[in-house]
């Protein structure tokens, strides 16, 4: 059989991870690739000295790889928008297989090119992008066929679970927990994508597309990030039996699909608020097979390459025998499912209250609560803590329109016993 020759774009950690894993495990991965499988050509901007390059090119301009007639697949690793967009579409117009990890780029610019590829009957692999070595989009795409998705919810990004570990385990501040994550190098320098939910917005958008079969739509992914958590919520929740995970959920409903990511509480008899650290978890409900969970390591050099490497020999394993799967799972996109607006997401919350200890609050916020057609599950009254005159009240609510909850905040934060702001959490059951 013809030889298969892979253009890798981008030494970086999984760059190096990809080359290092593919020189390492060759003899197997030429087994079942069915044909040998072999990087030819590397696009990096500098020498690597830990770098084998025996039998290999090396260009300092990443398009020479996109524009190599002997390159069958080229493989972006260099991550971003630009200039990764444009080498993809370099490569698909060379009638080049892609491979990408570039979450950011699938996500935004997925679409676009996915249509390019198609035009000119070549693949885009993009399973490393989501929940790094786990392979969840194989999962989804292939594994799961048969069902109607119910939903999904993944803990997706790494960085953002380490500093919620570390909060409920070790009493940790965010910011401190923070500081320590960029130190290791979990974190990047700027560290917005990964706390904020920016990053597992992107993975979010690819998943709900494969599991749904709609187009991908980043923009209307609801975002909220981890970064006002505090130790007090984590305590508080831990009383109550609950975690609190910064989740990527997908759902269908009758009125839409949910695209949301935020920090939620989450029973913690449920296996996926135990996972920590920097792993990844996604669970899935599927109508036929009930919940399935998928768990691993979201990132790293290696990880992140043997998802890499998978792409390598699935497109290897296609090319002159069309393997038929499309990029999103779906030969259609369903054009009469909608993205719900947050305001009309139904779910339950935690709501802590910081009010003044005076006689005649509680009645007032149990006033507002019940007008706004909001029902208690739960309601703690703590002790003021010494040197304060306000008491924490924490409220559990049952499951109501997010709409309603944002008015009867609104309205508790008018009192004048309220002087902080209300923190909300999000709650979910993830049980069927
Ligand atoms: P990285 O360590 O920053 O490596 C990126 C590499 O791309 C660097 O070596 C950089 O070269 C090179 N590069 C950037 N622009 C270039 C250009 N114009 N020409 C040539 N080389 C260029 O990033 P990474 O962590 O390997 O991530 C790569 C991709 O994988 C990203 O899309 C990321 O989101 C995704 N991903 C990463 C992980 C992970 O655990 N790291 C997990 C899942 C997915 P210089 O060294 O010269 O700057």
């Amino acid at each position: 059989m013809k030889p298969v020759n892979v253009g890798l774009c981008g030494l970086g950690t999984v760059g190096r991870g990809t080359l290092s894993v593919m020189q390492r495990n060759m003899q197997d991965i030429n087994r079942r690739s069915g044909r040998p499988v072999r990087i030819t050509h590397i696009g990096a901007r500098r020498d690597n000295p830990s770098c084998d390059f025996t039998g290999i090119k090396v260009s300092r301009d990443i398009f020479d790889v996109a524009r190599d007639p002997e390159v069958d697949v080229v493989v972006e690793l260099i991550g971003g928008y630009e200039p990764a967009k444009q080498l993809v579409l370099e490569a698909i117009a060379h009638g080049k297989h892609v491979v990408t990890a570039n979450k950011a780029l699938i996500a935004v610019h997925g679409n676009e090119l996915f249509r390019a590829a198609e035009e000119k009957g070549v693949k885009v692999a993009y399973e490393a992008s989501v929940a790094g070595g786990i392979p969840i989009i194989k999962a989804l795409r292939e594994g799961l066929v048969a069902n109607d998705i119910q939903w999904l919810a993944g803990i997706i990004n790494g960085t953002g679970n380490f500093i919620l570990t570390e909060m409920k385990e070790k009493g940790r501040s965010f910011g401190d927990v923070l500081a320590e994550a960029q130190a290791l190098g979990y974190a990047e320098a700027d560290p917005t994508f990964d706390v904020e939910g920016i990053d597992a917005a992107h993975k979010l958008t690819i998943l709900a597309s494969i599991a749904f079969g709609i187009p991908l739509q980043f923009d209307r992914v609801y975002t909220e990030g981890i970064s006002k958590i505090t130790q007090a919520d984590v305590q508080f929740a831990e009383e109550l039996g609950y975690r609190i995970k910064h989740l990527g959920l997908a759902r269908k409903s009758r009125q839409g699909v949910e695209l949301r990511v935020h920090p939620t509480l989450i029973p913690e008899k449920r296996l996926i608020a135990n996972v920590n650290g920097v792993l990844n978890a996604v669970l899935v409900e599927g109508d036929a097979v009930g919940p399935t969970m998928y768990y691993g390591r979201g990132a790293g050099s290696e990880p992140t390459a043997s998802a890499v490497i998978a792409d390598i020999v699935d497109v290897a394993r296609s090319i002159g025998a069309d393997n038929g799967v499309p990029h999103l799972g779906f030969s259609d996109f369903s054009t009469n499912i909608d993205v719900l607006d947050m305001g009309e997401v139904e779910t339950c919350y935690y709501l802590r209250i910081s009010a003044q200890d005076k006689i005649g609050v509680m009645a007032n916020i149990a006033q507002i609560v019940s007008r706004h057609n909001i029902n208690i599950e739960a309601i703690i009254q703590k002790e003021p803590q010494d040197n304060e005159d306000t008491v924490p009240l924490i409220l559990l609510t049952h499951k109501v329109i997010e709409k309603n909850v944002v008015a009867a905040i609104q309205e508790i934060e008018s009192l004048v016993e309220v002087t902080v702001p209300v923190t909300r959490i999000r709650m979910e059951r993830l049980d069927g």
